[in-house]
């Protein structure tokens, strides 16, 4: 498969097209890798964590230059992306013997539980966030006593790749944290049909994880999903109305809006909604786009020719728009920040456009703004900006989404749980309890009777 710089649309590597055979056989292989791995001492384990966040550490600016080059992403935001994988590599390491389980008083014996490890994990990753949500995945199974198989997207397979060699030069087992880089009807399905795969990880679409669910319950496989979503962003009038004009560009621009967090529904209250837009105009059109590699960007272009169709299926670059930046001519997938005015129902309002594109839409009363917020099937996020706290843990509580921010839009922190509600997804990642969705947990009862 031929990797394309999406910048410059240049050739940046060619990688194997896994088959069904490949997955087969590299399922055997960490079959055989996990018994060892699991029957290793708790802290023998944390400790090849540990060698493989150093290792990923030592890495990080040529994993970072990787993200660059096969998924145009600003260089700033790559730095961070690896970080967050060595980061998470780090967390689950301390995990390790802290996975512990419960004694449960029972009459005439002893009753324990015990964390035991699933087997061989798949994790099936998308392309916005190639490293990050691998290693969401990847770090806490593997702490927890599983093997691994990664499939990352087709488009963006490199970094999943050099940190399968970073495992491997750090002393981890051979077969105990494989890539399968390919095509997801292929590899991927491959992965979610094998009977030796124990639980499928799962971040991307909403309807390709609808598939794999349906897949998953032939043989009560376990599976955990993060899929779309279309997050509000709602800025009551007695809101600091500057700050939240100045943060809503990045919170729908970074990462060209692909991603899954993306705050594209502004819900602005009326009285404040012109003044909101005015200050709006200059913080999207400043919004610093071109060439990734400068440390000076904040967009970069789209990840292919095909997405961006996509996107411009919802939104031609032709069509009005209330504001709209600029974008670089010629080579590469561009396309221009976009903020359309709309109505709760348009179809720009509900669907995932996953481009650099948002929708402001009015509302009277935090009645109306938490109805619009939660008018969709997705509920991944979402923001809520206001001085009064009883407001804002009122309208948190009520918007029906898995990650919500108050006067802020971050979503995202290894240590603290993430995942959707509704269509957005399935099972939590990251936070304290990442390591045990990664094992069942048994009952143990010993007589004490004579
Ligand atoms: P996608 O569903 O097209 O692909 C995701 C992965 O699934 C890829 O590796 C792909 O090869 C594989 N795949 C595709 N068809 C498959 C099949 N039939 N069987 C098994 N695997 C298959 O998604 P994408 O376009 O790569 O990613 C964008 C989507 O991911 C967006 O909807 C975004 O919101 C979502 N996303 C969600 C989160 C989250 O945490 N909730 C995070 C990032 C991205």
């Amino acid at each position: 498969m031929d990797i394309i710089n999406p910048a410059t649309e240049e050739l940046v590597a060619t990688v194997p097209d896994s088959t069904r055979e490949d997955v087969d056989a590299a399922v055997k292989r960490a079959a055989g890798a996990q018994r060892s791995w699991s029957a290793l001492a708790p802290g023998d384990r944390a400790r090849h964590l540990r060698r493989f966040a150093d290792a990923v550490d030592t890495h990080l600016e040529e994993l970072a230059q990787l993200e660059v080059r096969e998924a145009g992403h600003p260089v700033g935001n790559a730095r961070w992306e690896a970080g967050n994988a060595r980061d998470l590599l780090e967390y689950a390491a301390g995990g390790v013997e802290r996975l512990t389980g419960t004694q449960i008083p029972v009459a005439g014996g002893l009753n324990v539980t015990f964390h035991e490890p699933l087997g061989v994990v798949a994790v099936i990753a998308p392309w916005n966030f190639p490293m990050p949500i691998a290693a969401w995945g990847l770090a806490p199974a593997l702490a927890a006593g599983n093997a691994v198989l990664l499939k990352p997207a087709e488009t963006t397979p490199l970094t999943a790749l050099r940190l399968a060699e970073l495992a491997l030069e750090a002393g981890l087992p051979e077969g105990l944290f494989q890539v399968l880089p390919g095509a997801g009807p292929v590899a991927g399905d491959a992965l979610v049909e094998h009977p030796g795969v124990a639980k499928v990880v799962f971040t991307g679409s909403t309807a390709v994880g609808k598939q794999i669910m349906a897949k998953c319950a032939a043989s009560v496989k376990r599976v955990t999903l993060e899929l779309g979503g279309k997050s509000p962003n709602i800025v009551f009038a007695d809101a600091d109305v500057e700050r939240a004009a100045a943060a809503a560009p990045g919170s729908f621009l970074d990462n060209t809006g692909q991603d899954c967090c993306a705050r594209s529904r502004i819900l602005v209250q009326r009285s404040v909604y012109d003044r909101f837009m005015e200050l709006l105009e200059p913080a999207v059109t400043s919004f610093a786009v071109g060439d990734p590699a400068d440390p000076a960007t904040q967009m970069g272009p789209l990840i292919s020719a095909a997405h961006r169709e996509r996107v411009r299926s919802y939104v031609p670059e032709t069509a009005p728009a209330a504001i709209r930046g600029e974008a670089p001519q010629g080579k590469g997938f561009w396309y221009p920040a976009t903020v359309l005015e709309g109505r709760p129902e348009d179809r720009t309002a509900v669907e995932e456009i996953f481009g650099p594109v948002a929708v402001v839409i009015p509302f009277e009363d935090e009645a109306e703004a938490v109805r619009i917020a939660n008018a969709t099937d997705y509920g991944l996020s979402g923001s809520v900006w206001t001085r009064d706290v009883s407001r804002a843990v009122r309208v948190s509580r009520a918007v029906t989404a898995g990650n919500l921010s108050v006067n802020s839009h971050s979503s995202v922190r290894y240590w603290t749980p993430f995942g959707g509600f509704g269509q957005s997804g399935l099972g939590r990642e990251l936070g304290p309890g990442a390591l045990a969705a990664f094992t069942e947990t048994k009952n143990v009862f010993i007589s004490t009777e004579e």
